[in-house]
């Protein structure tokens, strides 16, 4: 075996990355050769050491930048290379963004079998963030204790779970280092302990912190391997001395599990929950020259049409993280179905009904499908909180009630849209999507390769891509949103 390989582990090369991998990694070949480096940017020479060699590729470290790229930028946070939220922070924003697109793009015509041509045809460009930075709208700190012994919170090292010391995470908003300081500080003063995992002993597991953008709101959970805070007025005297402060809880969690939230809840102060409010946008399309993109000459503008919808948000809710880019991506989808307000709408995999509220005042009825039953209980409530009386919610995995409702009620739907999970739809879901023959079919992905795979289904059972859209909503990191137009063919 060893012969056959170019290269040995702890060889010293240098190459020139030439092109960026699905995790964000840089790619480049010496001699035929593969080498793929994390956190080298497309465009550097670089000097690497080999990692692990396969007989016709290797992973290798990066040692050094020996002619930096171009599109090579300083990150803002000082942990980028070691934490594992962020991977591609050391690329400028604008080459984030074509390498979204074009993951998008090779993932349709790879494995999604479209012709390059097609895709060129029916896609549009990224819709890119404005301010790439302090996007989230919520965080999970796990906490720690240091070699020293002291109390530290932070994110995990990428793939593992150590905790780098980082109060300051430049994804999130600027109220989280006050809140991760007072909870610091009052550990310390009041001999709090942090939960080890290793050993299941150990209080303050995780800290919790949503703001609603729109509101202002601020909520903190802590979640706790024991039934309640010592002197927790401590804490709570501090944590009101933030502006915004709304909600403060306590969420207990005494199971061995990599899960963080606990199953209950308690509220310590404040109100059980925050509000936030998304926004419609009317999207306005023109023709123009845009030379960046390779995906057309399209340049949107988004402009606000007055209506929205407000949501309540519990510690345990599923919220989007990224409520700018969401009205966005939202907005899109609700333009694609091109709705007049006679329209049966099915919404799957709906979560707290984000989607189907946004599409109710459009619609005739909308039906959502959700997997978890909290969540749809969310979606009643924030239906009743908007006053929508026209959407009706179901629990249950769509594979199952969507075929179970067909045959048993014989539903019916003028347009029906998806928001699957990274997995994307079972196919016992497509193929009653197929027996229900809907006009339209809008699908919203979060991962593109399971997005074309499940395209290439529908298209083959008698639809058609009439356009696709990628969204960032989640700058410095390889993640993207994709939204796709399907028609039925006459
Ligand atoms: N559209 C929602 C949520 C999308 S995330 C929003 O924007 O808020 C995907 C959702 O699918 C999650 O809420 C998850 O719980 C749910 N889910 C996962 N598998 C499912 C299945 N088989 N059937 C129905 N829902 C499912």
């Amino acid at each position: 075996m060893q012969e056959n390989r170019k290269f040995q582990k702890d060889d010293t090369l240098e190459v020139t990355i030439e092109d960026i991998g699905h995790d964000g990694e840089g790619i480049g070949k010496v001699e035929g050769y593969t080498l793929f480096v994390k956190d080298a940017v497309i465009g550097d020479t670089v000097q690497v050491k080999i990692m692990r060699a396969k007989k016709a590729y290797a992973y290798a470290r990066l040692e050094k930048v020996v002619t930096p790229s171009p599109f090579r930028v300083q990150p803002q946070c000082a942990y980028a290379r070691q934490c594992g939220g962020c991977q591609i922070q050391a690329l400028s924003y604008e080459q984030q963004l074509r390498f979204k697109e074009k993951k998008v793009r090779n993932n349709l015509i790879r494995l999604g079998g479209f012709e390059e041509a097609f895709i060129n045809q029916v896609m549009e460009p990224i819709v890119g963030m404005e301010e790439p930075y302090r996007y989230r709208n919520k965080a999970q700190f796990p906490f720690g204790t240091d070699r020293e012994g002291n109390c530290i919170t932070g994110f995990y090292a990428g793939r593992t779970h150590s905790i780098i010391s980082n109060t300051n995470c430049v994804l999130g908003v600027e109220e989280n280092e006050e809140v991760l300081n007072c909870v610091l500080s009052y550990m310390k003063e009041n001999h709090v302990s942090a939960y080890d995992e290793k050993i299941h002993k150990g209080l303050i597991r995780h800290v919790l912190i949503r703001k609603g953008f729109q509101s202002g709101q601020l909520m903190v959970c802590v979640v706790i391997n024991g039934k309640s805070l010592p002197k927790q007025e401590k804490l709570i005297d501090d944590l009101i001395k933030i502006k915004g402060m709304t909600s403060i809880s306590i969420s207990i969690n005494m199971e061995q599990t990599n899960v963080i939230m606990g199953k209950e809840v308690r509220t310590l102060w404040g109100s059980e929950t925050i509000t936030d409010t998304l926004q419609r946008y009317e999207v306005v399309s023109r023709k123009e020259k845009d030379t960046e993109s390779a995906c057309g000459e399209v340049k949107t503008e988004f402009t606000a049409t007055g209506e929205s919808v407000t949501f309540c948000i519990s510690p345990l809710s599923f919220y989007q993280v990224n409520p700018v880019q969401t009205e966005k991506l939202y907005s899109l989808a609700l333009d694609y179905a091109g709705l007049t307000g006679t329209e049966t709408v099915w919404d799957l995999y709906c979560g707290i009904g984000t989607i189907s509220l946004f599409l109710a005042g459009h619609a005739a009825q909308v039906y959502g499908v959700e997997i978890i039953p909290q969540a749809i209980e969310d979606a009643r409530k924030n239906a009743k909180l908007n006053h929508i009386e026209n959407a009706q919610f179901f629990v249950g995995k769509a594979e199952e009630v969507l075929p179970r409702e067909y045959e048993k009620n014989g539903i019916y739907a003028d347009v029906i849209v998806v928001d699957p999970p990274r997995k994307g739809c079972d196919e016992k879901c497509l193929g009653t999507m197929l027996k229900m023959r809907p006009e339209r079919i809008v699908y919203v992905s979060c991962d593109s390769a399971t997005l074309a795979r499940d395209l290439k289904f529908l298209c083959e059972g008698g639809y058609e891509i009439k356009r696709v859209r990628a969204v960032d909503q989640f700058a410095q990191t390889v993640h993207v949103e994709t939204v796709c137009l399907l028609s039925r063919n006459k």
